[in-house]
């Protein structure tokens, strides 16, 4: 979130976090990236998407970041809206080196002291396909989670409503409807591929970060009535489309 969704405001995800209520499934808390990395065992279908995909012509996700784009000066700050750069296209990465895993560094950093438990790279002013996360909020506990070029190639049917806040927008906190659980597709800091399946707070925050790498906002998924609460704070009125909910970037992999 490069926003992240924030802990001391959100005190479900605390609750969340202390037990095993069932509105998550119940293996939360045991994420272990990579559970499970894409190699020989790939399913079928993904095999024949990465075959076609070979064969298609460049398409313009296959503009990569340059190092320019990757360029970053410490101390990082995060992005707050409106800033045009939150909508900004976020290049796909394929150079996995020192400078990459610094940049990671640099976000974890900004993320635990603004309170975050996740930080996607354009809330940090860097266009580039690339989120951290760490569900447990505090450095030294949890797990943290570097997802590179991160794909959904597939969302659960089952919604829930949970109320988010995002780094972006200080202050803000409103329900956001978002799918139970999400298999997804992903390189780590090294550029080693990972396939998993998410659920619980991880896929609520990968969710929000990935929406980031797309640049979809938190409130571009909220429904009217909830828009409404908001947007007072928000001071976008008349922006918001009228149909404030955008279809979930789900049955297929598009990055
Ligand atoms: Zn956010």
């Amino acid at each position: 979130m490069a926003a992240g969704l924030r802990l001391h405001l959100c005190p479900r995800l605390r609750a969340f976090a202390d037990s095993s209520r069932p509105l998550f499934a119940p293996h939360f808390g045991a994420l272990t990236l990579p559970l499970r990395r894409a190699g020989p065992a790939m399913p079928l279908a993904a095999r024949a998407r990465r075959s076609s995909t070979a064969a298609a012509p460049p398409a313009e996700d296959d503009d990569f970041a340059t190092a320019a784009d990757l360029r970053f000066e410490p101390p990082l700050e995060v992005v707050k809206y409106p800033d045009p750069i939150l909508r900004a296209r976020n290049k796909r990465i394929n150079t996995f080196d020192d400078n990459l895993r610094a940049l990671a560094d640099e976000m974890f950093d900004v993320m635990y002291k603004t309170d975050g438990i996740g930080l996607s790279a354009p809330q940090v002013g860097v266009n580039v396909q690339l989120m951290v996360f760490n569900p447990a909020g505090v450095k030294g506990e949890g797990e943290e989670i570097v997802l590179v070029n991160p794909a959904v190639y597939k969302s659960a049917k089952r919604l829930l409503v949970f109320e988010e806040g995002c780094l972006s927008f200080p202050g803000i906190y409103a329900n956001v409807v978002r799918p139970e659980s999400v298999k997804i597709e992903a390189q780590d800091v090294t550029g080693a591929k990972i396939k998993v399946k998410l659920s619980g707070l991880p896929a609520r925050v990968f969710q929000h970060e990935f929406d980031h790498l797309l640049g979809i906002l938190f409130f571009d998924r909220m429904t009217m009535d909830v828009l409404e609460t908001v947007r007072e704070e928000l001071k976008i009125s008349q922006k918001i489309p009228k149909s404030a909910c955008i279809p979930f970037p789900s049955q297929n992999i598009s990055a």
